[in-house]
């Protein structure tokens, strides 16, 4: 048999997970002993090592001996993009201020927006450079960033610029979120200010293509569910796809809301009754549960995730990385996910990789290691999948490609 030449073989792993079968136990794919091969950055194919070598024959060979292989991670929701960082006021929290009770004083988001203004685009650049390869060195090849410390028109811009410039920078997958409704500024209305976002902000962004989705923090304190329709509404019409914040600290309705306009993920959903969740599996929104942001208010509040999987929704893990929640590791959700929410292994990889991809309307093209997708993988130090949830995560990430490009090796990432 002439044997096809491809770019890369990834051989002799433990287990490759391809996420892609109708396997009705776990729907992880799990094959043993085997591989992917890729080519111009796309999946062949993933199959045992021996039908691998059978088939193909490649420019490079990576072994993961030992390992086992996955889809790259894919973080449906973080902050990244802001200055400073906000040590002090998590000291606040833990002597047992409430983060809202913060946000109304002028702490909060809105000490980060502060900070945000004065910080040059170039600093928020570099910053947000570093924060994205912590990223991959942990597994995580997409990445959603949201704007939000801004506030302004100017200053909403300059973020999500700062976004855009990391897109075409950086390696990893990122897609842009505006989030213009994340905090009223202070001295203004909320009326006041849901209208600039609407008839100023959003025209400009839609029309520069700066921005995916657009999210709104529907919350006591933040918006109201009138506030945040009438905003996404607007975005709606503008192109933009969606995203809520949704009944984080409160029934603000704001699964109600993600239900009525089929948006694309509703986010936190830590009180969101269960009717409304019920509806989700008709309204097709992915529920994304964030359980490290969940213990970093404090409250000890968690989302129902246990209800979602038995109501057969496919839930999507994310970081919630911001300057209230410090964390870049999906393997670190991952060990949240089973501790707190109870999710098995099997429940975790999905939520970090192909319904975290559904989250960000991204599962046609990352998320499973299904033939013609982009070749976005990592390769474990771990012997098997039941590791993920098991381990705290730290330094099992060994290899990270993205489009059939190595990114990180051994841990840590390729220049
Ligand atoms: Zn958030």
């Amino acid at each position: 048999m002439v044997k096809r030449r491809v770019d890369v073989l990834v051989l002799n792993s433990n287990e490759t997970l391809t996420l892609d079968s109708h396997d009705s136990e776990t729907g992880l794919g799990v094959i043993d002993n085997g591989g992917v091969a890729i080519n111009q950055g796309k999946i062949v194919l993933a199959a045992s090592t021996d039908l691998l070598e059978r088939k193909f024959r490649s420019r490079r060979t990576m072994d993961a001996e030992g390992e086992i292989i996955l889809p790259g991670f894919v973080d449906p929701h973080t902050h990244l993009v802001f200055a400073g960082a906000r040590e002090a006021e998590f000291q606040r929290r833990i002597e047992g201020a409430s983060y809202m009770d913060i946000l109304s004083e002028g702490g909060g988001i809105i000490e980060t927006v502060n900070r945000t203004r004065q910080a040059s685009s170039e600093s928020l650049f570099q910053s947000g450079r570093q924060r994205l390869d912590t990223c991959l060195e942990s597994g995580s090849t997409t990445v959603e960033i949201k704007s939000g410390y801004g506030l302004r028109d100017d200053e909403e811009f300059k973020i999500l610029r700062t976004i855009h410039r990391l897109k075409n920078y950086h390696s990893c997958r990122i897609v842009p979120t505006f989030m213009g409704a994340h905090a009223v500024p202070p001295g203004e209305a909320s009326s006041e200010y849901v209208l600039s976002v609407i008839d100023e902000m959003l025209p400009q962004i839609a029309r520069a293509g700066l921005a995916e989705f657009c999210d709104v923090f529907c919350e006591q304190g933040a918006f109201d569910s009138l506030e945040s329709g009438r905003i996404l509404g607007e975005a709606r019409r503008l192109g933009l796809r969606l995203k809520i914040h949704a009944d984080q600290f409160t029934d603000s309705r704001g699964a109600e809301l993600a239900n009525k306009l089929h948006v694309t993920s509703a986010d936190h959903l830590v009180h969101s009754p269960g009717k409304q969740l019920e509806r989700m599996a008709e309204t097709k929104v992915t529920p994304v549960v964030l359980p490290s942001s969940s213990l970093s208010v404090l409250t000890g509040e968690n989302a129902d995730a246990r209800s979602m999987i038995g109501l057969g929704l496919p839930v999507a893990l994310g970081t919630d990385f911001s300057p209230s929640n410090w964390m870049f590791g999906q393997l670190t959700v991952a060990a949240l996910a089973s501790r707190e929410l109870r999710m098995k292994a099997s429940e975790i990889i999905r939520g970090i990789t192909i319904n975290a991809a559904r989250a960000l309307g991204l599962e046609k093209r990352v998320g499973s290691l299904h033939v013609g997708k982009d070749a976005d993988l990592v390769t474990l130090r771990v012997p098997n999948h039941s590791w993920i949830g098991y381990t705290y995560g730290e330094r099992i990430v060994d290899n990270v490609l993205i489009g059939g490009k190595w990114v990180v090796r051994n841990g840590k990432r390729t220049l």
